[in-house]
């Protein structure tokens, strides 16, 4: 295992070490180093001097956010490219203990293939995108309006990614840009997905090309992994230890009074035999290259809609303006191209009915036990942006801390 790839210039030896010598006791017990576990050993820290171990399976911390420097000097995301947005100024104000920020709005390119080539429009889709695709000619507002009113297929409540979709662009665009990067995405048509899941790309009527709208967009100077680092590694409360699965040592752990469980909830609950939740997961094909500008392709994110290819987006991490300071002097760039599958790491909770239906039950569960919190995108299967996450993790931490007795602070 070769540590000082994951570990980038932190050596914790500490983290290695098995369960051996740990102290019989702690407050809290977190099951994954993410963004809810991170943020509940912070938080019991800080706010109430409370003891946590987190363990972890992986041999890093910060879960799915986790980047670091490859061999070619250049800050990569392990799990996919992330970027931090948010409207909610309690997360902002709180990411901001333990990173300094760099302004950076995401604009994401839609590669489509037209005949024998491909052109390159913005997504989600404004005046420009229908303009290259289809050859309107809109030049304002109201003209877009009336081109999308003029194809838009209503639907009062859609009940589905599909009738959503329909409902907002019509249908050349819904072809063009939403229905065959779904199914490559899901592996399910978006008529099989919740509606939400297909509106978090809106449908523009002006020219504004940013990715999201949020008015706090930025990223982290020294990287998302610096951030779990200075939440949880300097705090004498906090011990970590890694590369041990909590369902290898479930009956071997020191004794404490919560347990935080971040991962599957299903998983959580595998003894019991029902039907499991359905999680989507990614595999990302690395290359490297070295173009005569130093650059594969002329932005951090270009998705391919159609279906000529079989990944979903291709990601050049040079782009990002939080890399180190002499990435853009160097001639080789690495991409990775991203596919989306069932087996792996679960990375997305799949949003439709029979999974919401199948989630209730593992939620009944998770309501009826005292001293487990079930924190996170995997453990409460939501599809939570970054900031959604640190927001619900704080929020569960101040709703189980506002009512329970099982502490002594209390
Ligand atoms: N989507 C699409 N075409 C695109 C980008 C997104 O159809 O070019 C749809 C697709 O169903 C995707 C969803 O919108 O799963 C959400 O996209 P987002 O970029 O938010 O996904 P994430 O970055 O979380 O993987």
């Amino acid at each position: 295992m070769d540590l000082s790839v994951q570990l980038g210039n932190q050596s914790c030896p500490n983290w290695f070490t098995g369960l051996k010598g740990l102290p019989q006791n702690f407050d809290l017990i977190i099951v994954g180093a993410g963004i809810s576990g991170c943020v509940f050993a912070e938080q019991a820290s800080r706010r109430y001097n409370l003891k946590s171990l987190i363990i972890d399976k992986r041999k890093h911390i910060g879960g799915n956010c986790y980047d670091f420097i490859n061999r070619h000097g250049i800050r990569i995301s392990q799990y996919g490219v992330h970027l931090f947005h948010t409207k909610f100024s309690r997360v902002w104000k709180y990411v901001n203990n333990f990173s300094d920020w760099t302004p950076y709005e995401h604009r994401v390119k839609g590669n489509i293939k037209i005949g024998a080539g491909y052109r390159m429009v913005p997504i989600p889709p404004s005046q420009d995108t229908i303009n290259v695709l289809f050859g309107a000619d809109v030049s304002n507002e109201i003209e877009m309006e009336e081109w999308l009113n003029s194809r838009r297929v209503p639907a009062e409540q859609p009940k589905n990614g599909e009738e959503s979709a329909l409902a907002r662009s019509g249908e050349e665009l819904y072809n063009a840009i939403f229905k065959h990067y779904t199914k490559k995405q899901w592996n399910k048509w978006p008529k099989e997905l919740d509606a939400s899941v297909l509106a978090r790309i809106p449908v523009r009527t002006n020219t504004d090309d940013r990715y999201f709208t949020d008015p706090f967009q930025a990223l982290p100077k020294e990287g998302y992994t610096k951030i779990f680092e200075n939440m949880v590694l300097e705090d004498p409360n906090i011990t970590i230890r890694l590369c041990i699965d909590y369902f290898d040592v479930r009956g071997d752990l020191p004794e404490s009074n919560l347990l935080v469980f971040t991962g599957p909830i299903d998983s959580y609950y595998s003894s019991l035999g029902l039907p499991k939740l359905e999680y989507r997961s990614l595999k990302f094909e690395e290359e490297y290259h070295e173009p005569e500008d130093g650059y594969y392709q002329n932005c951090l994110q270009l998705n391919y809609p159609g279906e000529e290819v079989d990944y979903t987006r291709v990601v050049e991490y040079k782009h990002k303006p939080n890399q180190p300071k002499d990435v853009h002097r160097r001639k080789g760039t690495v991409i990775f191209k991203e596919y989306s599958c069932d087996e792996g790491e679960p990375y997305y909770p799949v949003p439709n009915p029979e999974n919401r239906s199948l989630y209730g039950k593992y939620k009944e569960m998770a309501a009826r036990e005292s001293k487990v919190c079930f924190v996170g995108r995997l453990a409460s299967y939501k599809y939570f942006n970054m900031d959604q996450a640190f927001l619900n993790a704080l929020e569960m931490f101040d709703e189980y801390f506002s009512r329970s007795s099982s502490f002594p602070t209390h």
